[in-house]
């Protein structure tokens, strides 16, 4: 008798198909398949082998096994199936994500291949006739070795002219993969500086390789040497023949992170980001996937990738908010990391000068090991933050005239000032001096940013945008001011004052196009005074030498939101944006402008002593119970009207409300309609991560037997990052 198997097709469906696998093939988990589904045909993946199709369905047959091996090997696998559950969110989804686009659309997993032509005659033989092909001829025999299509053609010669070679026997086609596979050694790293004395005591506490599973909180102030330490720690532990995973937010996989890496293990560095093509995708994916000793620096989703020689992770700023994924398989990357750690049996490191309240606590509890690094490498010294209180003080594109003042003297010294504002575009909202009119999106609760640039009022929740006017669009009246600050404001002001200098703002808007922010930042690292200007872009991670003074423009964003991770977010930000100063020889300033210059947070700020504030936030967390004391979940809800979501919500509150689960709400979120669409919530609390994971699978088995009225939608974040 014919065995089935379980497959999950690359749908929004929490169920399996059943298909007969051929006769005479044999399938493991993790396998693709081709398999017809409806009317068409689909890509699958293996689950399971030799299972009982229910009774009474005809079960149709498999059509091929796309390769003889497992796409995902077993711990992908593994991890993937963990995390579909973890998440509560279908398997087929979370399977297929690990699987780069070209393999999840069915087609082959192998390297493109390249043609490679080597003269094989003397250009002697080539008629006379063809003069062009003597040249080619002539050229390819002299460059000493073979050369593609794409050589030759650039080289001025034409494929007619080589095809015609081909035919005549003077040459020949070798076909060679696209990009060549790397070499396992070797590493060259003469430039690079030794540990400090308090780098290698850190150094030495954190776990290794050899001793399994350990997860290391690596705390180091900002600019202490972590990126340093890391490497020296790869160099030591890892084998020749092992793999290791370097995850990094988005922005900082710049060049110079990735040459610093290469600096001490050359070809043996590879890349995964957004911005890679597909084929560039394909070919990481399959070195990784062949076991090559890669060491892979990536964003979040490099946490999925298919490594079978894995011995080391690396988690630098582990704090960052893009290692969860805001959107279908809503992910943290951080934590899938910690798990494969734990699959793995390997060391994970976890760095961050600001660690997650999670991160932080898990360290109190013993389950990490909590390293300290807290001075800065090489002459750098930490900077000196204070509060500049702007009760009534006149400000200038939000800057007070002591604000200005330092910039001026830095500028004067020779160096180079950062100015930190929170938002981008010219000012968050236009308003009426007149009638008090604001402008508000039509198709959010939100209101318009005015971009002066391109005369555009943008939403920043959805992409709508209209053209600006100079008047009132109520009243006409001519009093139509923007109030408050963005990044285009405050450049602007800052060029009026010092117009001999360059301001150079850094947000979303500026480095738009691909290579922009690369550009920017060469610039800066030129030395020559400039005033830096931008958000959290600017925040994160960037090593500046030259910038010894940090203003932040306001601070009070975060003081007093409704989201419990906003004053963590803010302090964060802060610390982290303050870091940029005094990097190099010189010693770095950072103002604070504040309306609440007597906030506790705040004045514990100015002593830098960032677990000191984590502390306090913890206290804080502890007696509202929220994570990491208690696990939390949300249940939200999408619909063309606010009833519809809320009914949805009250429908599923009672499954929720069990022994050891509090459920809040439902209520509609903080913006409650996103371009047009109306939004709710339920938040889910258990002190048991179990009973919660069981109550959510309910509810979902419970939604997936309904018929929901169209246009209603429901998704679920466990670990929520925003709760608004
Ligand atoms: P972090 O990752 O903690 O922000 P980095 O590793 O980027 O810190 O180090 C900050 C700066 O100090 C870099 O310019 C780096 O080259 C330099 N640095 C790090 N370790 C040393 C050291 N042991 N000696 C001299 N300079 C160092
Ligand atoms: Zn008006
Ligand atoms: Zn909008």
């Amino acid at each position: 008798m014919s065995s089935t198997a379980r497959i999950a097709l690359n749908r929004p469906l929490r169920r399996l198909f059943d298909y007969r696998i051929p006769d005479g093939t044999t399938l493991v988990p993790g396998q693709r398949v081709r398999v017809p589904f409806g009317r068409q045909q689909a890509t699958g993946l293996v689950v399971e082998t030799d299972v009982t199709p229910p009774p009474g369905i005809t079960v149709k047959p498999i059509l091929s096994a796309l390769e003889s091996w497992p796409a995902l090997p077993s711990e992908t696998f593994r991890l993937l199936s963990w995390a579909s559950d973890y998440y509560q969110h279908p398997l087929g989804e979370c399977l297929f994500t690990a699987l780069p686009v070209a393999l999840r659309k069915g087609r082959p997993a192998e390297q493109k291949q390249v043609t490679q032509w080597r003269a094989i005659g003397d250009p002697a033989e080539v008629p006379a006739g063809a003069p062009r092909q003597k040249a080619l001829l002539e050229w390819l025999s002299g460059i000493g070795k073979s050369a593609s299509d794409q050589e030759i053609i650039q080289a001025g010669f034409t494929r007619q002219q080589v095809k015609a070679l081909l035919e005549k026997n003077l040459v020949q086609a070798n076909m060679t993969p696209a990009q060549p596979a790397i070499a396992p050694h070797p590493v060259h790293d003469q430039q690079s500086p030794t540990l400090s004395e308090a780098q290698t005591r850190a150094a030495e506490q954190l776990a290794r390789p050899a001793e399994g599973f350990g997860a290391s909180l690596l705390y180091g102030i900002t600019g202490s040497g972590k990126t340093e330490i890391y490497l020296h720690y790869l160099k030591q532990h890892l084998g020749r023949d092992e793999q290791a995973l370097v995850l990094v937010p988005e922005i900082n996989l710049t060049p110079q992170t990735v040459a610093r890496f290469q600096r001490y293990f050359g070809t043996r560095i590879v890349v995964w980001h957004s911005a890679l093509n597909d084929g560039e995708r394909l070919s990481t994916w399959l070195k990784v996937r062949n076991g090559e000793p890669v060491i892979l620096i990536g964003t979040r989703s490099a946490v999925l990738l298919p490594f079978t020689r894995l011995r080391a992770i690396i988690v630098d700023e582990e704090h960052d908010s893009s290692y969860k994924q805001g959107e279908g398989f809503r992910y943290s990357g951080r934590d899938v990391a910690v798990y494969r750690a734990h699959l793995n049996a390997c060391p994970i490191l976890l760095g961050s000068a600001t660690p997650s309240l999670e991160s932080y606590y898990n360290a109190q509890q013993q389950k990490y090991q909590l390293t300290r690094l807290e001075q800065r490498a090489g002459q750098a010294r930490p900077p000196e933050i204070s509060l500049l209180d702007i009760r009534s003080r006149p400000l200038d594109g939000g800057l007070s005239q002591p604000a200005l003042g330092a910039i001026r003297k830095t500028l004067e010294r020779g160096q180079q000032a950062l100015v930190f504002v929170n938002r981008r575009g010219f000012a968050p909202v236009m308003m009426c001096f007149d009638c008090g009119h604001m402008v508000d999106c039509p198709r959010c609760d939100t209101r318009l940013t005015y971009h002066r640039r391109d005369r555009a009022m943008r939403c920043h929740h959805c992409d709508y945008q209209t053209a600006a006017t100079e008047q009132c669009p109520k009243c006409e009246s001519d009093a139509f001011k923007p109030v408050g600050q963005g990044t285009e404001r405050t450049e602007d002001v800052l060029s009026a004052h010092f117009p001999d200098t360059p301001v150079v703002r850094v947000d979303r808007d500026s480095t738009q196009r691909k290579g922009s922010i690369q550009t920017i930042l060469e610039r800066v690292n030129t030395g020559e005074p400039c005033v830096l200007v931008g958000t959290q872009m600017l925040a994160k991670g960037h090593d500046f030498p030259g910038v010894t003074l940090v203003v932040v423009v306001n601070a009070d964003g975060g003081l007093f939101s409704v989201d419990f991770r906003a004053p963590e977010q803010l302090i964060q930000t802060l610390l982290q944006v303050s870091g940029r100063a005094g990097r190099g020889a010189h010693a770095g300033q950072v103002l604070v402008q504040t309306c609440h210059s007597d906030h506790p947070l705040l004045k514990t700020l100015c002593e830098g002593r960032y677990l000191d504030i984590a502390d306090q936030l913890l206290a804080e967390r502890e007696s509202g119970q929220f994570p990491p004391f208690r696990a939390m979940a949300i249940f939200r809800a999408e619909a063309d009207t606010m009833e519809k979501a809320l009914q949805l919500l009250d429908q599923i509150k009672p499954m929720a409300q069990t022994t050891g689960v509090e459920v809040w709400g439902p209520l509609p979120a903080l913006i409650a309609r996103r371009a047009d669409r109306y939004r709710a919530q339920l938040v889910l609390n258990s002190d048991n991560r179990k009973r919660l994971n069981h109550v959510l699978k309910g509810i979902c088995t419970h939604l997936d037997q309904q018929r929901l009225p169209g246009n209603v939608k429901w998704m679920i974040d466990v670990d929520p990052q925003e709760t608004g």
